[in-house]
């Protein structure tokens, strides 16, 4: 092999590095991606020069508050060009299937949301699912999409595509979602834990995007953990890492749906939330309603309780990953500050003080979107490759 070859590799690999970069980055200038590469600044200008005659990247206005480029006039931002096919992504909750379009760098073009029985109708949620991504598509005029990541609420075999837990989403078990929709949509499916997604969503645009590593929770109907370790999700030797929801609280024997007792998602749940509500607020119509609305002393103490529960258990998480943040998601995490307050009191109680001191625990930036909008980086990731 000649020497050039050699040295055309290493510059093609070093302007695929900038482009993730910049696709990653949602645009930076010449002198960050110097920085953040290692690369010398000539050869990232001759990369961005070839990116941009190729039509993949656009040099855009600084902002007016953007970095300096030293000579005191604020940088160009390189930022990648939406050029590829649309894609799409489902988030399956246990009640509702939302989906959504984006261009090809996942920025969003629109969603719509249907309330179902995920939990027991797994090819009628599928066929449901697929029909309002079919209408989507046809509001938008997209005829082709080149990928769906699809989030569902329940562990999946990394090594399969299978729903895993034998209780857990029980009429999915068993089933291979990526297939059945990919019949249905006519493109491929890759199928994600939906705490994964969060977790991504959070990394990509939300409150993990300062942060290499973090614990996204989400936190509503079931409780998951989508653990982000070296700015990169970890899901296991199987795909299935971050089910915390079934970890055993002491001195609680209540039957779980995963058959055995105890488990923290018997405790703190969007359920069992609203179960205690019907106790405390007899003239509230408790079955759909959206926690983040209460706003009264009794709802507070009791959300904050929940997020004390959680905390105890995410404790035990910190002392053995140290993460620099905690980001509670799903409607929980959007309740509100009493139950992210609850989670930083336990967390603060029972972790190692040196690793709880330089913790930030806050609510999921995207709120109850995290999910949908990290399937929608994830598959414009996916397109890129
Ligand atoms: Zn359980």
């Amino acid at each position: 092999m000649s020497e050039t070859t050699n040295h055309g590799s290493v510059r093609d690999r070093s302007r695929e590095d900038i482009y993730d970069l910049i696709l990653e980055s949602g645009g930076m200038t010449r002198s960050e991606l110097a920085e953040a590469t290692g690369i010398s600044r000539s050869a990232v200008t001759s990369a961005v020069g070839r990116l941009i005659r190729e039509g993949r990247a656009v040099e855009s206005e600084p902002d007016s508050k953007g970095p300096g480029s030293g000579s005191g006039r604020p940088a160009n931002r390189i930022t990648a060009v939406a050029s590829g096919l649309p894609v799409a992504a489902m988030d399956f909750g246990h009640n509702h299937v939302w989906v959504a379009v984006a261009d090809s760098l996942g920025n969003a073009l629109g969603d719509s949301l249907t309330v179902i029985d995920v939990d027991y109708n797994a090819t009628e949620a599928m066929d449901l699912a697929a029909a309002a991504l079919d209408a989507l598509r046809h509001e938008h005029g997209i005829t082709t999409i080149s990928n769906v990541v699809c989030g569902i609420p329940g562990p999946v075999d990394a090594r399969t595509g299978l729903v895993k837990s034998p209780t857990i989403l029980s009429s999915w078990v068993g089933l291979s979602p990526a297939q059945e929709l990919g019949h249905r949509l006519g493109a491929p499916v890759h199928i994600e834990n939906d705490a994964v997604l969060g977790a991504h969503g959070e990394l990509r645009l939300g409150a993990g995007r300062h942060h290499k590593d973090f614990l996204y929770i989400k936190a509503s109907h079931g409780i998951g953990a989508g653990i982000v370790i070296g700015g990169k999700p970890f899901t296991g030797s199987t795909g299935i890492a971050g089910e915390i929801g079934h970890t055993q609280l002491p001195n609680n024997t209540e039957l779980c749906r995963c058959g055995k007792r105890g488990c923290l998602e018997t405790v703190v749940s969007v359920q069992s939330m609203r179960k205690q509500l019907q106790h405390t607020h007899p003239h509230l119509d408790v079955t759909q309603l959206d926690l983040s609305t209460l706003d009264d002393a009794i709802s507070a103490r009791m959300l904050n309780e929940a997020g004390r529960t959680i905390g105890r258990v995410l404790a035990d998480l910190c002392n053995l990953i140290n993460p620099g943040a905690i980001i509670i998601g799903g409607e929980l995490g959007a309740s509100g500050e009493a139950l992210i307050d609850g989670v930083r009191s336990s967390v603060h109680r029972y972790a190692q003080p040196a690793t709880a001191a330089a913790l930030e625990i806050s609510a999921a930036e995207l709120g109850t979107r995290a999910e949908l909008t990290g399937a929608l980086q994830l598959a414009a990731w996916r397109a890129q490759r």
